[in-house]
């Protein structure tokens, strides 16, 4: 198994008495998105080691120029907690503030640190590579407020969401993984229905592990994404019915989507070794969107920095259907002609679903399609 980043797993939940203390402050109250709320329970379950907190103006600045937090460990996009001038200057001077849920639950105390100015123009240009408000991730920043709030989070309420029995910390995924006697996991990240080439390449993944940690994102989706439930349902059928038996365990990442290409995919690397993965698969076209990124910018950015990762990854070449290899192989490892070949692609599945039709069957098993031709609706 791997060591969380930073060679620890942070811990940031108030035990029962912190707690009873906490709750008895008098103290400012900031009310925070569920998009938020999901980073405080990250912080707090050690998701985000070595993060303890909402980070300040010098580590942003760090990792918005060099990828890295200033004491050197690798951490590509900052996580941040915006707020208004009109709760800038209801917080005035305090020290510490409680983050509040949007049904009025306290859910964490911060101690303040630091607010700052939100330049999000400079963020999204080193984050993003553009300004294009019609990039999701870009238009996302914009519509966030003016300043940023710095400081470590103690979490006092653990809400574990929709999807509780799946929703699983890094410390009892760890404790699966040794229960099982795994010493080489694979993680795959995906916010996608699973089509044969995630299979093909979670099989590939587990040639040279031990298991594979299924770890699909629950999370903000924009419209026309898979809903949620319908991504659990089909991984569910596949960790159990279609992986080699006892070799997956199926976990949700709650995580809020970038869209940010290279940054993104290695981000979503980090996370999986805080979870104890020791390797990671990262797709052609990972955690992009629209023809922002080119698998160019993703091996270009892991020549740079997978040394300093600390997790390996398998970059695999495209999964395809060959006629003539006679099942699913990798581009690299197939001679054959583009007419023996089908290549999987979510575009094609996903217009086949709307359409209420069976996608081919080279492309995506006709159980999962029937699973999710079961749904009154598939999409958010
Ligand atoms: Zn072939």
């Amino acid at each position: 198994m791997n060591n969380p980043l930073g060679g620890k797993l942070i811990n940031r939940i108030a035990t029962p008495r912190q707690r009873a203390c906490l709750l008895k402050l008098a103290l400012p109250e900031l009310h925070i998105s569920e998009e938020r709320f999901i980073e405080v329970r990250n912080i707090a379950h050690g998701v985000y080691s070595p993060l303890t907190g909402f980070l300040g103006k010098k580590e942003v600045n760090s990792i918005l120029s060099s990828w890295h937090l200033t004491n050197g460990i690798f951490w590509p996009i900052p996580i941040i907690l915006d707020i208004s001038f009109a709760e800038r200057k209801k917080i005035k001077d305090a020290r510490r503030v409680f983050l509040v849920a949007g049904n009025g639950k306290k859910i964490a105390v911060m101690d303040v640190k630091e607010i700052y100015l939100f330049k999000k123009t400079s963020f999204c240009k080193q984050i993003f590579k553009t300004t294009d408000m019609k990039h999701p991730g870009v238009k996302k920043i914009f519509s966030r407020k003016e300043y940023l709030i710095a400081g470590n989070i103690i979490l006092l309420h653990d809400d574990r969401g929709e999807f509780a029995h799946y929703n699983l910390s890094p410390k009892k995924v760890r404790e699966i993984f040794v229960k099982k006697n795994w010493k080489k996991i694979v993680g795959f990240h995906t916010r996608n229905v699973p089509h044969r080439g995630h299979e093909h390449v979670q099989r590939e993944g587990l040639k040279v592990t031990d298991g594979v940690f299924v770890n699909p994102l629950v999370g903000y989706k924009k419209s026309g994404d898979f809903r949620n439930e319908v991504v659990l349902k089909a991984y569910t059928y596949l960790s159990r019915h279609i992986l080699p038996r006892g070799k997956s365990l199926l976990g949700i990442l709650e995580h809020n989507p970038y869209y940010a290409g290279p940054r993104e995919a290695l981000l979503t690397a980090m996370l999986r070794k805080n979870f104890g993965c020791t390797h990671f698969i990262i797709g052609r076209d990972h955690t992009g969107v629209g023809n922002y990124y080119a698998p160019r910018d993703y091996e270009k950015a892991l020549a740079k920095y997978n040394a300093k990762m600390g997790i390996i990854i398998l970059h695999f070449k495209e999964a395809l259907f060959c006629h003539d290899c006679k099942g699913m192989t990798l581009e690299n490892l197939c001679l054959h002609g583009e007419n023996q070949r089908v290549r999987p692609s979510g575009t094609k599945v996903r217009a086949a679903l709307i359409a209420k039709r069976h996608p081919p069957e080279e492309m995506m098993r006709p159980e999962i399609v029937n699973l999710l031709l079961r749904e009154k609706s598939l999409f958010v």
